[in-house]
């Protein structure tokens, strides 16, 4: 028997955007626990917005589970937050709202900026840099800095090691702003990696005096905001697809704009502007390999007739990738396939 550092980790009742607490508990296990070894654990709902002070019990229940290797025998625990009963999803549980469906596929490419002293990494302490060009993808101090590019390799290592489906990493268009992707199969897979991909980084940066800066238009002004682009497919789109059906999901979409919108992140009318490589947040377009429209068709969804995934990049890089990807099952539920 060893000793285990259970890492509950859970959303919080605060809005538009809920943030991630956790908290430790020590556990015996002969071996490194499977998620059904996990016991439900309780905590004080009244000081996360998730009840009053009279009741104030929530339960959290484990939904998935990754190692940590920066504590010895450590465990982080993806929790869904339950009512005191343990079976009703809290109203705050937007992971619960997701269609069960393990043959949908999610890969988000979360963007977001590292920030010190109230601005980007590498900003000067008064004024800009250079005007964007050569960071995106870019290399050399006087372009990434000094810290960014270890703390970005550090998250990544942790990220693999916990056994996070990364699919790679970029420096982006802004300065002091990077990209992680997480792709998963199966409607929850992705979404969990990625707000365990968000508690890895947030932690990790509070040893080089850096926070996470999520808002989707950090700094105003010719400045790239941050999105969450999010790519998509099921098993019907993948297989069958075919231009008919294609069309009457995007009439689907078009339809359900603006409750789309209304779970792709906060103050996403400062992105979607029409500029930077985004569609106006009024508008519904999508378009073959345009970087301009709502939803992305790539190029191998056309050749393969009408076959494969699609990306939607209206999502920002503070949305919950729970109701991001609970709208978009949601919608394309809708439409019927023959
Ligand atoms: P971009 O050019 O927008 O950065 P990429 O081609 O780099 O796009 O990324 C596309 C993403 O689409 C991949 O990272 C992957 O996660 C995701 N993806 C690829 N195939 C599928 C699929 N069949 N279903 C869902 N997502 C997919
Ligand atoms: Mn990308
Ligand atoms: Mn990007
Ligand atoms: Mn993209």
């Amino acid at each position: 028997m060893a000793k285990y550092k259970l890492e509950y980790i859970w959303l919080d009742g605060y809005t538009p955007v809920p943030n991630l607490r956790s908290k430790t508990t020590i556990k015996e296990f002969d071996s490194f626990p499977k998620l059904g070894d996990l016991p439900m654990w309780g905590f004080d709902g009244s000081s996360t917005k998730q009840a009053e002070g009279r009741s104030s019990d929530c339960m959290l229940k484990p939904v998935a589970c990754f190692p940590d290797t920066t504590r010895k025998n450590g465990v982080l625990v993806m929790c869904e937050v339950m009512m005191p009963d343990g079976t009703t999803p809290h109203p705050s549980n937007t992971r619960a709202t997701i269609l069960d469906d393990p043959d949908a596929w999610f890969g988000f490419e979360q963007e977001y900026f590292l920030f010190q002293d109230g601005k980007p990494l590498g900003f000067p302490s008064d004024g800009f840099p250079n005007p964007q060009g050569e960071y995106y993808t870019g290399v050399g101090f006087k372009n990434v800095g000094d810290i960014a590019r270890q703390i970005v390799e550090e998250h990544l290592d942790l990220c693999l090691d916990a056994g996070i489906n990364h699919e790679g990493i970029n420096a982006e268009v802004a300065k002091g702003q990077w990209e992680f992707q997480i792709f998963g199969k199966g409607s929850r897979t992705a979404a969990d990696q990625v707000w365990m991909a968000r508690y890895l980084l947030i932690r990790l940066c509070e040893k080089y005096c850096v926070d996470v800066e999520f808002h989707c238009k950090p700094i105003r002004g010719d400045w790239n905001g941050s999105g969450m682009h999010t790519n998509f497919s099921t098993k019907y789109l993948r297989e069958v697809g075919g231009k008919e059906y294609f069309e009457k999901l995007m009439a689907q979409f078009q339809k359900n704009m603006d409750e789309h919108i209304a779970v792709y992140g906060p103050d996403n009318h400062l992105r979607l502007t029409g500029l930077h490589e985004t569609q106006a947040i009024d508008k519904f377009t999508y378009g073959l390999a345009d970087r301009g429209s709502s939803i992305r068709v790539p190029h191998s969804f056309v050749n393969a007739g009408y076959k494969g995934y699609l990306e939607d990049r209206r999502p920002n890089s503070q949305g919950d990738p729970y109701q991001i990807a609970s709208r978009i099952l949601k919608t394309i539920s809708e439409v019927p396939t023959p």
